[in-house]
């Protein structure tokens, strides 16, 4: 679904990343680990777009939304891109960022309704569906403020959701939340893996991405230090550098 080549990112004259490769096919879910300041958030962030890169490329679905740098939708007539990448990649951030003013059920409408121009009808139909999946369903009429962490960060998964994305992009989703708070969150997105849904998720939690990643990958210092399979990367460390991270973790 999205392949990023040889992605860099300098922010003036910090170079965050300095030329990154992960593909998530369908189905696939890819787990981002790496200490502090690596670029994991920076890369999620120009995934979709919500940061420019200098050079590489990003596809989304074979169609290139980044091309040696430059974003394709600067181009006359490709408006619509960032709209439609930001749509089929939906981010769930770790401080949830759900509107305070708004009630649960309103934060998982807002965007479908307002953005996309879906029918209200319908969205609440599909909202109220997604509430429910994530076990918050009788939450529809509070606000954010009235909620616990963890089903505030449950409702932005909902709100991801309601969006109908390709795949689903997770900033340290469960940073912010107690450890049991914590597993509620991560049942969520076990359930979502197990639906085969898509899904790139940056963590500090190596449970979690040892429990529901296909792929993993350690970024140090804007590269790819090593990568593969969970069971690989977490049984058998091949760099020092991930041995010492790993350790560190635990
Ligand atoms: P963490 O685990 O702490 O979330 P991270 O791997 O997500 O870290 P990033 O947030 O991607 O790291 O940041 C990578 C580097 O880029 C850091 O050195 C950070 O200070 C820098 N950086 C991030 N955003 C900006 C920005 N908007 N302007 C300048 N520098 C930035
Ligand atoms: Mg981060």
């Amino acid at each position: 679904v999205i392949a990023i080549r040889n992605l860099h990112k300098q922010y003036g004259a910090l170079e965050v990343l300095k030329g990154v490769d992960i593909t998530a096919r369908r189905g696939d879910v890819v787990a981002l680990i790496g200490s502090s300041g690596s670029g994991k958030s920076t890369l999620l962030r120009c995934a979709n777009l919500l940061e420019d890169s200098q050079q590489g490329d990003i596809l989304f679905k074979g169609e290139p939304v980044i091309w040696k740098g430059r974003a394709m939708s600067r181009r006359p007539g490709d408006a619509k891109q960032v709209l439609r990448i930001r749509t089929n990649l939906s981010m769930v951030f770790q401080q949830f960022n759900l509107w305070s003013h708004l009630t649960i059920l309103e934060n998982v409408m807002e965007a479908p309704v307002t953005v996309l121009a879906r029918d209200p009808d319908e969205v609440e139909k599909a909202a109220r569906r997604y509430l429910d999946k994530v076990g918050i369903g009788d939450k529809c009429d509070n606000y954010p403020a009235q909620l616990s962490g963890g089903q505030q960060q449950r409702a932005a998964i909902a709100r991801a959701l309601c969006m109908e994305p390709e795949a689903i992009l997770f900033d340290e989703p469960t940073s912010a939340l107690d450890p049991e708070l914590e597993q509620e969150v991560v049942k969520v997105i076990k359930d979502l893996a197990a639906e085969g849904r898509t899904m790139l998720i940056v963590t500090h939690d190596m449970k979690l991405a040892r429990d529901v990643s296909k792929h993993v990958v350690f970024l140090h210092q804007g590269l790819i230090e090593e990568e593969g399979p969970p069971e690989t990367l977490f049984g058998n460390p091949k760099s020092e550098r991930l041995q010492g991270f790993l350790q560190s973790t635990t």
